[in-house]
């Protein structure tokens, strides 16, 4: 039997009865089998334009996802050997390149998939004898891409670290907030966390009062959002010098962390909770970068390029009644000017009479942008 359950009622009264005590539960979609295959081998797209563009970055169903081509012709051996210089690049924005072969309609293999390894399975024919060969490699990111993002800050003259270093997970983790659907969990990633991690845990955070060591957010009425960081990346060691509270924001920005995927929702909850306990307003950009959703980075560090007025991090909107509407992600105040990463929020802000910009439409505009400030 099939139950189907309507929980808007419990919501609206949870609602009613204030914040209760753990009240964030994920109501999670079954997975579907295409949703498997673009976690593995990935799925070859009939037409280009069944990809679709979410911000400027690439989605699926909701999902994330890259593009790569898998055809290297001739170049294909080359390719599996050094595919530094024989291999095609990877896509993951809507960039220059992509661009072009949207609007030429060209007929390539193009596969999309969310498989973060860096590995990808590449084919074409032996250029003696014309052998079908395939293989896989590891290809590298698309730089236009890089550059339409301006990813860790990759368009600054000399940045080839945003390149050189390129992670899919670190990727995908910084933009965690842009797509419906995090990804899955892959297997075994809570290998390592001993048995009686749960209740080490628990401990650790009411010994420090439910608060971030970081932000110094304090989350008792949302434990769910305070992790216990392991500082030398070792799981099993429990010892309280290797353990951190961290908020999942501060969490996610911890240098070279993992799979630490943070859902819109969850993190404009800990937005909010900063300016309902009066966090101070940033007086710089790196208090911005510290404060703002992580894929707000690269047009943070354009903003901050061009010397522009520093903006309010995670302003609620609240309508002639006080109510909250929504939230701008990023907030000049006196211009009533925004940044919006959820459509509806920009939707709200308009009404009341804000200019809000997505992020990849201020990106697109910069200099319109720039102007209004
Ligand atoms: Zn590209
Ligand atoms: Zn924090
Ligand atoms: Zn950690």
């Amino acid at each position: 039997m099939k139950l189907s359950v309507d929980f808007s009622a419990l919501f609206a009264s949870a609602k009613k009865m204030g914040d209760p005590i753990e009240n964030d539960f994920v109501l999670d979609t079954p997975r579907e089998p295409w949703e498997d295959k673009l976690g593995s081998e990935g799925i070859e797209l009939e037409d280009i334009n069944e990809l679709e563009s979410m911000d400027g970055l690439l989605s699926y169903r909701g999902r994330q996802v890259l593009l790569y081509i898998q055809d290297h012709g001739s170049r294909v051996q080359e390719a599996l050997v050094a595919p530094d210089e024989a291999g095609k690049k990877y896509h993951i924005a809507e960039c220059r390149t992509l661009h072009k072969m949207r609007n030429e309609g060209r007929f390539e293999r193009y596969v999309i998939t969310n498989d973060i390894s860096g590995e990808f399975e590449i084919s074409g024919h032996d250029y003696m004898t014309g052998h079908p060969v395939e293989g896989r490699t590891r290809l590298r990111i698309c730089k236009n891409c890089l550059t339409y993002l301006n990813y860790q800050g990759y368009s600054k003259p000399g940045n080839y670290s945003a390149f050189n270093n390129f992670d899919l997970d670190e990727f995908f983790q910084t933009y965690s907030s842009f797509f419906t659907h995090l990804p899955q969990r892959k297997m075994g990633e809570a290998d390592g966390y001993t048995a009686d991690w749960p209740e080490i845990s628990r401990a650790f955070r009411q010994e420090k009062a439910y608060t971030c060591e970081k932000c110094g957010i304090l989350l008792s009425d949302h434990p769910r959002l305070l992790h216990v960081h392991h500082v030398n990346g070792v799981k099993s060691d429990n010892r309280k010098s290797n353990l951190r509270a961290f908020c999942a924001d501060c969490h996610s920005k911890e240098a070279f962390h993992k799979s630490m995927y943070v859902s819109h929702a969850d993190r404009q909850t800990i937005s909010r909770l900063r300016h309902e306990q009066q966090f101070q307003k940033p007086d710089n950009w790196q208090e911005v970068i510290s404060l703002a959703d992580s894929g707000l980075r690269g047009f943070i560090e354009r903003c901050r390029s061009g010397c522009l007025p520093v903006p309010e991090v995670g302003l609620d909107l609240q309508d002639d009644k006080e109510e909250v509407k929504g939230m701008l992600e990023l907030a000049w105040p006196l211009q009533r000017l925004g940044i919006a990463i959820d459509e509806r929020d920009k939707l709200h802000a308009e009404r009341l009479g804000w200019k809000v910009f997505k992020v990849h439409e201020a990106l697109d505009n910069f200099t319109t942008f720039m102007t209004r400030l």
